[in-house]
């Protein structure tokens, strides 16, 4: 198996890229669990067909988006774990630039202003989140040009802000979503669930099963506010110590739903021991 270059300076990533064509990019804050590397299997099989492509994998826990200082400092880090599993997934190029790298001291604070369908959810209960998600990844798609870049659809709302400031920006660049990646028992993969002791863990998957419930009784034409407040009920059954969201959605524009139609999505977010989790389900 070919090693991964690992770089660490823009300068570097540009030196490695060369002429290499397409650039397959999958941005991330590191740690790698399965649904890290689902993305970079997908990248890496896109590009089988492209004998000068190359797969880069960006890790950078970035700071502009953390609103909560501890929880940037409780975020798990593990560069040479996470080397080696990128390379068996398919990376060919590692960027793990510093915060300094991405920020310099004398960098001016210019920053991306999010779409419309940053407002709510996370926009509203993560002040300041998505303009450090939106600025950070347009940072990283001027230091790749990707083609394509990958993104998980657990992280939907995320997915739509980047997708909003793809069309209005006219950034050249092709996304493409991935499903989520759960646990056995349907907990969605995340960084943050190793942070969870045993119990948490085992009773943090109702928020995946509240979110189904909510889906169901949409999709059935029920009354899914009455549903989403049965939901909240249960996670706080279930030992979750706050709830900020159990919502019908619009799943492009991210307005609540007030009536079961097509491209709805059940999301929330809710914490546990501390821990705050998001997930996502469609209404089918
Ligand atoms: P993060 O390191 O949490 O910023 O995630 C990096 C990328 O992986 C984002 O596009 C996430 O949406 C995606 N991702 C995180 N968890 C999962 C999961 N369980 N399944 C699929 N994609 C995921």
């Amino acid at each position: 198996m070919p090693a991964v270059e690992i770089v660490r300076t823009i300068d570097e990533v540009r030196d490695a890229i060369g002429g290499a064509s397409p650039v397959f990019l999958v941005p991330t804050m590191g740690y790698f669990h399965e649904g890290h590397l689902s993305l970079i299997r997908t990248a890496a099989e896109d590009k089988v067909s492209e004998p000068e492509g190359l797969v880069a994998v960006s890790l950078f826990v970035n700071p502009t988006q953390f609103n909560d200082p501890k929880d940037l400092e409780a975020y798990p880090r593990d560069e040479e774990r996470d080397a080696a599993l990128a390379r068996e997934a398919g990376c060919d190029l590692l960027f793990l630039p510093t915060a300094r790298e991405m920020y310099p001291p004398d960098e001016g604070g210019t920053r991306v202003m999010p779409p419309r369908v940053a407002r709510k959810w996370e926009g509203e209960h993560r002040p300041g989140h998505f303009v450090g998600v939106a600025t950070v990844v347009l940072k990283l798609f001027h230091i790749f040009f990707p083609d394509v870049a990958y993104f998980g659809e657990k992280d939907w709302q995320q997915c739509r802000v980047i997708a909003e400031m793809v069309r209005d920006l006219n950034l050249p660049v092709w996304l493409k979503l991935c499903p989520t990646v759960r646990e056995p028992d349907g907990l969605a993969m995340s960084s943050r669930n190793t942070r969870l002791s045993k119990e948490a863990r085992a009773r943090a998957v109702e928020l995946y099963r509240a979110l189904l419930a909510v889906a169901d009784a949409a999709a059935r034409g029920e009354d899914f506010q009455k549903e989403c407040e049965r939901a909240k009920e249960r996670l706080f059954a279930a030992g979750f110590e706050s709830v900020d969201y159990i919502a019908v959605v619009d799943g492009e524009t991210l307005e609540p739903a007030s009536a079961p139609g097509p491209g709805l999505r059940a999301i929330g977010a809710a914490t546990i021991e501390g821990v705050r989790l998001i997930d996502n389900v469609s209404v089918d």
